[in-house]
């Protein structure tokens, strides 16, 4: 499989690298800035993409590579791919679904008690050596027990009901249709409905057009000022501007947020308020998914190569 070209879309982890140099003839994207004339001279021997949650597989990149046959994505969402366009050309598709599902959940809830507890905050008040100057921290606002709704009932959605569950959170959620398997859930069959009856609302669904700016002023409303939202999704599930600004006119909470519109770009806004946690799209970021996220990438493509059944087909 030496020879077989594998086109790296941006930087993702040293252990893919690795692996994948390993195996394939491979080539990093972003140590050729000439983008056409790298193209113009490598594209016939290109027969697999790896992108990820930033740089995927768009219309243009899979157009300009004619040997194209799999996109591996180093993440489950595929909004950084256009799967219509891989479906017409009959390119496969694969990603990392399940073995991320516990981090992010982890990190969801991690938000919720940090931006709740204000530990970010009080870590700052002691470093700051304001505890000795200006004596012991304000009180905070407890999680237990809190209502929480989630966006996406996926699998994600639901590894983060089960942890919510056992801090005796009452869970409900929103998504296209009420899932058979979580009548203990309540189910609502709209956003603002879920918002209006949550004190907290995390995003957990994959972004598609549909999804875009799933919250909304509206949403954001219903939410209201002791609101708060966890978004661990994609940064266009929000309108930015919209959150920015209810959270600086103090109509929202706070908000818990490691994904963001124009990433790495986050609104300065942001960096002045204590009500808001953020981290920067590290939802799978641990030594042990990594690992795990790599060796279904290369799983994936060594069974392609190989003529055998894709570990985690999409298209
Ligand atoms: P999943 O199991 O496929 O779940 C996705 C959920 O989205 C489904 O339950 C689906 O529910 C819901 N959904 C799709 N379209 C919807 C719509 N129009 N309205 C409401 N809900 C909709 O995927 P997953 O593994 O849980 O991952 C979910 C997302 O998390 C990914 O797509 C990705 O964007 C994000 N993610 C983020 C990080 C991070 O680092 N922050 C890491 C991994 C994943 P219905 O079909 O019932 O509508």
């Amino acid at each position: 499989m030496e020879s077989i070209g594998v086109l790296m879309t941006c930087p993702m982890n040293a252990y893919l690298e690795q692996e994948l140099d390993k195996r394939f003839k491979l080539f990093r994207f972003w140590h050729f800035p000439q983008e056409h004339t790298f193209l113009s001279e490598h594209s016939a021997t290109i027969r697999a993409v790896v992108g990820n949650a930033s740089i995927g597989a768009n219309a243009n990149l899979i157009d300009a590579l004619p040997s194209l046959e799999i996109v591996s994505s180093f993440s489950v969402g595929l909004d950084k791919v256009d799967l219509a366009k891989c479906k017409d050309k009959g390119i496969r598709v694969t990603n990392t679904p399940g073995v991320l599902t516990e981090d992010v959940a982890d990190l969801a809830i991690g938000l919720m008690i940090a931006l709740l507890r204000r530990l970010c905050e009080s870590d700052r008040y002691v470093r700051g050596g304001l505890w000795k100057k200006k004596g012991n921290f304000k009180s905070t606002t407890k999680f237990s027990g809190k209502s929480v709704g989630i966006i996406g009932l996926g699998r994600i959605g639901l590894a983060i009901a089960k942890r919510a569950e056992a801090f005796g959170c009452p869970i409900s959620y929103y998504s296209r249709s009420p899932k058979a398997t979580s009548n203990y859930y309540k189910y609502y069959p709209t956003v603002v409905d879920l918002a209006s009856n949550c004190e907290i609302l995390v995003v957990a669904c994959a972004l598609t057009e549909e999804t875009r700016h799933i919250i909304n002023r509206e949403v954001i409303d219903a939410l209201g000022p002791e609101g708060v939202v966890i978004n661990i999704g994609r940064g266009p599930h929000i309108d930015e501007a919209e959150l920015v600004s209810a959270l600086v006119e103090g109509r929202l909470g706070g908000a818990g947020l490691d994904v963001f519109e124009n990433e790495p770009e986050v609104p300065d806004q942001l960096f002045e308020l204590e009500n808001v946690v953020l981290t920067p799209h590290v939802g799978s970021g641990t030594n042990e998914t990594r690992k795990a996220m790599t060796d279904l990438v290369i799983g994936n493509l060594e069974a392609h190569f190989l003529n055998k059944p894709l570990l985690s087909p999409v298209v």
